[in-house]
């Protein structure tokens, strides 16, 4: 699969500053980003999905070295799972830094991927214009965006590049705090997610602890299934299931409902 499809390689855009992206959307964070969300006295949402070789959806070509290098391999069970871990910002509505013009209070820190939009992170991810929140005249400004399929603005592919590279180099990190925090269950990736909303005195906490500890600590993951079908299934492939799936610790968010 190419990485844009030709009809797309030429894409003008400019943000027309209508705040949609800001609304409804939970803003993936780097650690940094986390740590500061923390500061800021904003909520984090922990969203984990995990790889077996029997997936349902498994992602091919670059799009699964990305999501492998951005996975701890952790054991479950009899078998070893590939556990995706993301940190965002919980924005069931508004961000917390919009103000009432629209505008980011944070615009000069605003997160990565707040810079990035509504560019593409993953590789081989087509930008589909039609899936995004821009309305039609932010791409209908003369400002190029994409040319041959690739970002005209030097400074905007920095950055994607910088934000893959971050999500990799934080990899074991983000399961070390998971681990610290007794984060231990994952969704199956095309099943669902398993989503943790931490008191974010302890997210800091722990977040600060792993990141000063010489040696990182990962534990031994379990699964929750959407149905008894998939449990069955991952039983088979000898993953662990969760004993734990009404105690609260989590919510499922079934792949049908998850964005
Ligand atoms: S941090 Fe700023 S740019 Fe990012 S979602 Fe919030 S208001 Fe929007
Ligand atoms: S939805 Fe698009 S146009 Fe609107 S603020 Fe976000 S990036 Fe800008």
């Amino acid at each position: 699969m190419p990485n844009l499809s030709p009809q797309r390689a030429d894409v003008n855009f400019a943000c027309v500053g209508c705040g949609k992206c800001c609304t409804g959307h939970h803003v993936p964070l780097t650690l940094g980003e986390a740590r500061q969300w923390a500061a800021d006295g904003g909520q984090i949402v922990i969203l984990v999905e995990a790889l077996l070789e029997s997936s349902l959806v498994r992602p091919w070509g670059k799009e699964l070295a990305h999501v492998v290098k951005r996975s701890q391999e952790v054991l479950s069970g009899q078998t070893q799972a590939h556990v995706a871990i993301n940190l965002a910002a919980f924005n069931p509505a508004e961000c917390m830094h919009l103000d009432d013009d629209k505008r980011c209070r944070i615009y000069e820190r605003r997160p990565l991927v707040c810079r990035i939009y509504p560019m593409e992170i993953v590789p081989d991810l087509v930008m589909l214009q039609e899936e995004k929140d821009c309305p039609p005249e932010a791409w209908q400004q003369s400002e190029p965006y994409l040319r041959n399929g690739l970002p005209a603005d030097a400074e905007l592919a920095r950055l994607i590049v910088l934000s893959r590279q971050t999500n990799y180099e934080q990899v074991s990190l983000r399961a070390a705090i998971c681990a610290e925090l007794g984060i231990g269950t994952a969704a199956l990736k095309g099943d669902g997610f398993t989503a943790y909303f931490p008191d974010m005195t302890r997210f800091a906490d722990a977040l600060d602890k792993v990141s000063s500890a010489r040696e990182v600590v990962v534990g031994e993951w379990d699964f929750a299934a959407s149905s008894v079908e998939i449990a069955e299934h991952l039983a088979a492939q000898g993953a662990a299931l969760t004993q734990s799936a009404n105690s609260g610790a989590f919510q499922f968010i079934p792949v049908t409902s998850a964005t």
